[in-house]
């Protein structure tokens, strides 16, 4: 699954590109960079890729989703509907813009269930942020039609989905702006790194100006840019972008090798009774970075795992993780920041105490995902494939 399975010559010579001239930053030094500009030339090759009309590479796809907030108007007040199963990147990035993440079910897509996201609408919502998760699509057909009825933006988390498509079009580039991560365990990786793309020229100035300081890159030297707002620092440097560029020359390599993998795990496993798999409203789209399944209980999840651990086997079970589900995000719901929140933000967080989520305890509990390795041998694959079967067979 992630890029660093296959890092070699083509990284370094990007690199060594940039290392020649000596101009590590992504704007400015003209003359001195010789023609050479890695971020530039990777923005308009993912553009190109996607078909998405603009592209703002940033230091991580924490800064894309709060580069996207930013350019997308979302602050204080706001409230930002998101899946309570997701990265906690997802909602720091809520935070972090001074919004209220509100977040909710998700269903048998690992993602969103739209029933859910209607039902917490409220006149403070601003904006529904699906996220793609393990490789595979929310159904993006029933948001947006959520979103045209309510008025509501769309913002996809889309840093679990590199290549992905729903219907013929990538995710990331179907809401009003989208995300992915570059960091070392993504599909494509330059160590860190992101991504915003829309197709809305003024959702991308605003990224653009906001992901450096503010500037309007618009005046004959830094010095002489204006700063028509605040911003911060999210840039990309020339040696990350240089990385990247060269995994995302990778990136069809990459999905083609994991949806041959992932077919053959899961047509090994497919015939066991009380085996099922994750919902996927546009299959032939998903990246296929993970092979995911249920089990009938969560005993025979915790089991499975278990036994696919003890066989070597890049398992996870997220009901007991502490990083992807709600129930173990202690942290948030004790509103354990720095600084002090606004009393009301404090409180809307304190509330996920007690807040339930039988549904998604229900699909997660017994929800097993597996990473699918870019470099397993034909002989790998067969193997695993009889040892998954095997796990699952002893658990139940
Ligand atoms: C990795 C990830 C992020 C954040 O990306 P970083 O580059 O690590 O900051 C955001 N959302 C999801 C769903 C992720 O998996």
């Amino acid at each position: 699954m992630p890029g660093f399975e296959r890092f070699g010559e083509e990284e370094r010579k990007e690199v060594n590109d940039v290392l020649e001239t000596g101009i590590l930053m992504r704007y400015g030094f003209d003359g001195p960079r010789k023609g050479i500009w890695k971020s530039k030339e990777l923005e308009a090759a993912i553009a190109q890729k996607l078909s998405v009309k603009h592209v703002q590479l940033v230091s991580s796809g924490t800064a894309a989703l709060s580069t996207a907030m930013a350019a997308l108007g979302i602050g204080a007040g706001d409230e930002v509907i998101m899946p309570c199963f997701t990265f906690v990147a997802s909602f720091e990035a809520v935070l972090f813009a001074g919004a209220t993440p509100v977040m909710v079910e998700i269903d048998d897509t690992l993602t969103l269930d739209p029933k859910a996201v209607e039902a917490a609408i409220t006149p403070k919502t601003k904006a529904i942020m699906p996220v793609h998760m393990c490789g595979g699509m929310a159904d993006l057909d029933a948001l947006q039609a959520i979103c045209k009825k309510h008025h509501l933006l769309l913002l996809e988390d889309a840093c679990q989905a590199i290549g992905a498509t729903y219907k013929g079009k990538y995710l990331g580039t179907i809401g009003d702006a989208g995300t992915f991560s570059f960091d070392f365990v993504k599909t494509i990786t330059c160590a860190e790194g992101g991504a915003v793309m829309t197709n809305n020229v003024d959702v991308y100035t605003k990224a653009d100006g906001f992901s450096d300081h503010g500037h309007d890159h618009l005046g004959v030297d830094r010095g002489a840019d204006l700063h028509p707002f605040i911003g911060y620092n999210f840039r990309i440097s020339e040696l990350h972008a240089a990385v990247g560029l060269a995994q995302w020359r990778k990136l069809d390599e990459f999905l083609a090798i994991q949806r041959a993998t992932k077919k053959i795990l899961h047509d090994a496993i497919a015939s066991i009774p009380g085996v099922s798999f994750r919902r996927f409203p546009d299959a032939a789209g998903d990246s296929a970075t993970f092979l995911e399944f249920f089990l009938p209980s969560l005993e025979a999840a915790q089991k499975t795992t278990a036994a696919m651990k003890a066989a070597g086997l890049p398992a996870f079970h997220y009901y007991d993780n502490n990083w992807h589900y709600i129930r173990k995000w202690d942290h948030l719901k004790t509103a354990a920041t720095l600084g002090a929140l606004t009393p009301d933000l404090t409180k809307s967080l304190e509330a996920y105490q007690d807040k339930k989520f039988p549904q998604s305890d229900d699909l997660i509990g017994r929800c097993i995902c597996m990473l699918i390795n870019l470099n397993w041998s034909a002989d790998d694959i067969k193997n695993k494939a009889a040892a998954i079967r095997k796990a699952i067979e002893s658990a139940i």
